[in-house]
């Protein structure tokens, strides 16, 4: 080989690298078969009974679905739960696996149907979910799609709705594609974390190029209860990240440092604020002005916005390493608080405030009953 011909190679190998690193920006990194998998690091918590005995069945009997759901994402966090969804009547018991496959091939009893599609293509035929979040469908952006990727099903699962039909893995390409950084994006990022982890950035349909990083930054700079369900999707959100960063390296130093540094002053947040009985309060990123007397809570937030946001962090703070947990003893406090809470609620309280209860149910199972959390996989 002269060296005319070895030039010619040289600028030949350049163009196909350029070209590859273009295309993969372009079109945006591989969405894996199966989403990234993480592990809640927390041992269980032993609170003295099993599942089978009254105190796990009394807290799940209030979980039917005798009323047609709210919006889907609730349904799965809740089956999510249990390895036997009890109908009312209890003549059409179905395994949670079932209760699923229907879900996902559209079969799901119409009692059960949300009112609205959450599965429908674009005129340009690209499928998307939910065409509101205030619909019935999802309670925010892409939590289906997030809550498809906790459950670890793969992506070349198909799913309908009516005559609509579409694989995981397009919905995420086509959520890619119409990715931007103005609103709520908690759960568009951790559905992307999770399906489609990569450092390499990709370009939406508008031709602006994103990546974890800018993500991160964008979520970092939110007010610590800024979003929805008080500001704790934030977190759920970078938790994900940073653990499938750990898994997948997606993130630049900085920003994982970043990560870390927001989590650890959390922790500090929460260990501050969490009152005497376990629960933590809409106020929870702001030390107690008066510590010690909390006598006005029940003047001031309702009981089932406590649920809420004990629930919502109980499910985030279980993704993290030990050496950045909250202690046991405040994970304790706050698991049992959900207990008394949900003992004591109203099957009517739970059906208005499904999603603040489920997320308080779903802490409590996985004490009581971590054979079914460890049950979680598996979905056709
Ligand atoms: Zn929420």
């Amino acid at each position: 080989m002269n060296a005319i011909h070895k030039l010619l190679l040289a600028a030949a190998v350049a163009v196909a690298l350029a070209w590859c690193t273009w295309s993969h920006t372009k079109i945006g990194p591989v969405v894996l078969e199966r989403p990234v998998a993480i592990a809640s690091s927390r041992p269980c918590l032993d609170l003295g009974c099993q599942r089978g005995q009254r105190p796990w069945l009394d807290l799940a009997d209030k979980f039917r679905p005798d009323k047609p759901f709210k919006s889907l994402p609730d349904l799965m966090h809740h089956v999510g739960n249990g390895s036997l969804v009890e109908m009312p009547d209890h003549s059409d018991n179905i395994t949670r696996k079932m209760l699923l496959t229907s879900l996902l091939d559209g079969t799901l009893p119409a009692r059960y149907q949300p009112k609205t599609a959450w599965l429908f293509r674009g005129i340009d035929n690209r499928p998307h979910m939910s065409r509101g979040v205030d619909q019935g469908v999802e309670g925010h952006p892409s939590q289906l799609l997030a809550e498809f990727a906790a459950l670890g099903i793969p992506s070349s699962r198909v799913v309908r709705f009516g005559s609509t039909s579409a694989s995981i893995a397009e919905l995420v390409r086509s959520l890619r594609e119409d990715f931007h950084l103005e609103g709520e994006i908690e759960w568009k990022a951790i559905a992307l974390a999770r399906y489609a982890p990569s450092k390499t950035g990709w370009v939406n349909r508008w031709g602006k190029a994103f990546d974890f990083d800018a993500i991160t930054d964008s979520l970092l700079r939110r007010a610590p209860a800024e979003g929805s369900c008080r500001g704790t999707h934030v977190l759920q959100s970078l938790v994900v990240i940073w653990r499938v960063d750990a898994l997948k390296p997606i993130l630049s130093g900085s920003s994982r440092d970043s990560i870390r540094r927001r989590l650890a002053s959390t922790i500090d947040q929460l260990r501050a604020s969490q009152r005497p009985a376990g629960y933590w309060a809409p106020d929870w990123f702001t030390p107690h002005p008066n510590r010690g007397d909390y006598t006005q809570d029940p003047l001031l937030f309702p009981d089932d916005q406590l649920a809420l946001v004990t629930g919502h962090h109980l499910e985030w703070l279980d993704l993290l390493d030990d050496d950045m947990a909250l202690p046991d003893a405040n994970r304790r406090a706050a698991v049992e608080w959900c207990v008394q809470s949900l003992a004591r609620v109203t099957e009517d309280s739970i059906a208005k405030n499904l999603c603040a209860y489920s997320h308080c149910f779903r802490a409590v199972t996985r004490a009581i009953s971590p054979e079914i959390q460890s049950n979680e996989r598996g979905v056709p």
